[in-house]
């Protein structure tokens, strides 16, 4: 998924809605030559769940390890960061009335307050755009680089920042400006048609994006190769999906991760695999990955998890009504913030927002990470390859810390650790010992040099 930055906090929710059908990732480095440490987990009477575990664990290189904690650890203060630079940056725009200014010259230009309303958006998601930018560039697109996390210069990657700040404009007006329709029009009730207007706007985002937006970051094609296509397509009839193709896109001029996603919603739901998938792991661990995408289809993910964020924004809505009207009555006249239908208080939203989603970080995430832990049931029964899961869910070590404490990952986590899924895949394997593979046990995953 693409990283979501400040400036579109908006879109947070929807990227943490769409993250959520994101799937097993994994980068680099496909040899196969033998670990020693890896025998203790081949299948027999003594099977033991736990040192098979570990035995996967002890295939990453404790360097390497210690780098992808590392990396996500950060992951955690970033959190802080954005949360705090956000609050900050909004507080500037009240303070010095920049945001009064912005809506004085809406004003002038037109007097259709739909348009006033759309064109102070523009204004204000530029302003944020230009402020938080150094951040930005040091979270994407440095910090990444650090960790050999990103393959792009900076060229390509600031185009595409430059065409997420263009979509980001248009979807944002697109929810922005009926919002304040509503506000306008229903007075104290807004909160609860808006909560309803923003699940509309979750469908409506998710079933333009693989055919509108996705496209604009990568080349999305069907995949050709009977090897790959034949397997995968037997396994979606044998688990009723009716697709007949497979989507395969080149999320290598990006990063070596490698991931799989479902996504869309109604009728551009589809089922798709990046090229890093592909070139990097054997068939046992694509069947598994596409077999938990599967299970995101089948188990009506995309639909339970707009069911889940609705309630999650219902009472994110009302926290909303209450905080502004609370900063309006103090702080309102000082701002020049004629009340809750003036859109010059919108970055007082953003503040009440990012503080309640800050606060509902744990919620969030367990939303995310339980239909995650289930589609990895799911793929476990429907492809059958534990080992092959267990390696891919090595890879995605490589970004996500493999092995944390329960409080850490029930906080931070919003897919199960490494621990947790190869936990799930070798107390699989101990009830399905003729499921076991030899060769994908003793196969190298990390790409460490
Ligand atoms: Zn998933």
């Amino acid at each position: 998924m693409v990283r979501a930055t400040r400036l579109h906090l908006l879109f947070l929710l929807v990227f943490t809605l769409l993250a959520c059908f994101a799937a097993a990732q994994t980068s680099s480095g496909a040899a196969t030559t033998a670990s020693p440490t890896a025998n203790s987990a081949a299948p027999g009477p003594s099977f033991e769940v736990n040192a098979a575990v570990d035995a996967y664990l002890g295939k990453m290189p404790p360097a390497q390890r210690a780098r992808s904690n590392a990396y996500f650890e950060g992951g955690y203060w970033l959190i802080l960061w954005d949360f705090l630079s956000t609050v900050f940056v909004m507080w500037l725009l009240l303070r010095f009335r920049w945001s009064t200014r912005m809506r004085n010259l809406a004003e002038r230009i037109t007097r259709f307050r739909p348009l006033q309303t759309a064109l102070y958006w523009i204004q204000f998601i530029i302003v944020i755009y230009v402020v938080t930018f150094p951040l930005d560039v040091y979270e994407g697109y440095f910090r990444e680089h650090k960790y050999g996390l990103l393959n792009q210069t900076f060229g390509p990657w600031m185009r595409e920042q430059a065409v997420m700040l263009a979509v980001s404009v248009v979807l944002g007006a697109i929810l922005i400006v009926p919002l304040f329709g509503l506000v306008r029009r229903l007075g104290k009730s807004w909160w609860v048609w808006g909560a309803v207007l923003m699940i509309v706007f979750l469908a409506f985002v998710s079933l333009i994006a693989p055919v509108y937006v996705f496209p604009l970051f990568n080349k999305y094609t069907k995949l050709e190769d009977a090897r790959i296509k034949d397997p995968i397509l037997r396994m979606a009839r044998a688990n009723g999906i009716p697709a007949t193709d497979v989507y395969e896109f080149d999320a290598s001029r990006q990063s070596n991760r490698v991931s799989a996603n479902v996504s869309g919603f109604a009728s551009t739901l589809r089922i798709s695999l990046n090229d890093n998938l592909l070139n990097r792991c054997t068939l046992p661990e694509i069947e598994t990955t596409m077999g938990h995408e599967m299970g995101h289809y089948v188990l009506n993910h995309s639909y339970k998890g707009l069911v889940m964020m609705g309630v999650v924004f219902v009472v994110g809505f009302a926290f909303l009504n209450w905080g502004i009207s609370f900063a309006l009555t103090r702080w309102g006249a000082h701002w020049d913030v004629r009340g809750i239908t003036d859109v010059a208080v919108l970055p007082l939203a953003v503040i009440v927002f990012s503080f309640y989603f800050f606060l509902m970080t744990p919620v969030t995430n367990t939303i995310t990470r339980t239909m995650e832990f289930e589609a990895d049931m799911y793929g476990l029964n429907a492809a059958q390859q534990p080992d092959g899961e267990a390696n891919v869910d090595l890879m995605l070590g490589e970004y996500r810390k493999l092995d944390p404490g329960p409080v850490e990952e029930f906080i931070f986590f919003d897919h199960p650790s490494g621990r947790t899924r190869i936990t799930a895949a070798m107390r699989w394997k101990a009830e399905h010992p003729e499921s076991a593979s030899a060769e994908e046990l003793a196969r190298v995953v990390s790409n460490a040099p």
